[in-house]
């Protein structure tokens, strides 16, 4: 008889893969799921919805496969900019990347971090601080820029970007590890770094967004098969 079965193995690596999401989670208080290599398969991740307003019920024991063609379908749809499938998990439905994954985490430079999905300007780099959590942080954010919620864990805060509803991370007080006493803590794959003086890109607007969508409904209702022919 082997050594060790095929169900031992596997029970092996459900407990690899489930240490992997614990290290991941504990990571400094960030935030709750985790994406791996391969960008099809999540942990944790929301169950539907992708709209920061609603209310998303968040499964801690399983892993889920994306279904790949949804995401495709509302990228191509929405009037943002494109994202590609690991940014749309993030910032559409509330996913993590792995700490020390992002390519902000240490950085320095002068510049602005603005909204990987709608170009607006979130944090200045100056407000940027090393917190050894994992995550690029930042102690301040661009006024009106970043919107509150109370995440679907009941006790961390969302932040989201004010203008397009995307996830960016949570925000913690109290840990005193600046002046201000306040951690954004933010994915970096949801924002894009723009270096002091080179031209920001412009921002997309939330209403002109809806307005298209609402001009590309109607199209789609007065001409059913032009659109659907595409
Ligand atoms: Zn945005």
């Amino acid at each position: 008889m082997p050594l060790l079965s095929q169900p031992l193995w596997k029970h092996f690596f459900g407990l690899f893969i489930l240490g992997g999401l614990i290290i991941a989670v504990a990571g400094c208080g960030g935030p709750m799921a985790s994406i791996n290599a391969d960008d099809a398969t999540v942990a944790e991740t929301s169950e539907s919805d992708t709209t920061a307003e609603s209310e998303t019920k968040t499964t801690q024991k399983s892993t889920i496969r994306l279904p790949r063609k949804r995401y495709e379908l509302n990228m191509d749809s929405s009037p943002f900019n494109k994202l590609t499938e690991a940014e749309a998990y993030v910032i559409l439905n509330k996913g993590t990347e792995p700490p020390g994954d992002g390519g902000y985490t240490l950085t320095k430079d002068p510049g602005t971090y603005i909204c990987k999905r709608c170009n607006t300007p979130l944090y200045h780099a100056k407000d940027k601080f090393i917190s050894h959590c994992g995550w690029p942080s930042f102690d301040d954010e661009i006024k009106d820029a970043v919107k509150r919620l109370r995440d679907a864990d009941g006790r961390r805060i969302e932040i989201v970007c004010a203008n397009c509803g995307g996830h960016l991370g949570h925000v913690f007080h109290g840990e005193r590890l600046t002046p201000k006493n306040e951690r954004h803590c933010v994915n970096s794959i949801s924002m894009k770094f723009i270096p002091e003086g080179k031209e920001m890109p412009k921002p997309i607007k939330a209403t002109d967004v809806k307005k298209k969508e609402d001009a590309m409904k109607s199209e789609k209702a007065a001409n059913p098969k032009a659109t659907d022919a595409k």
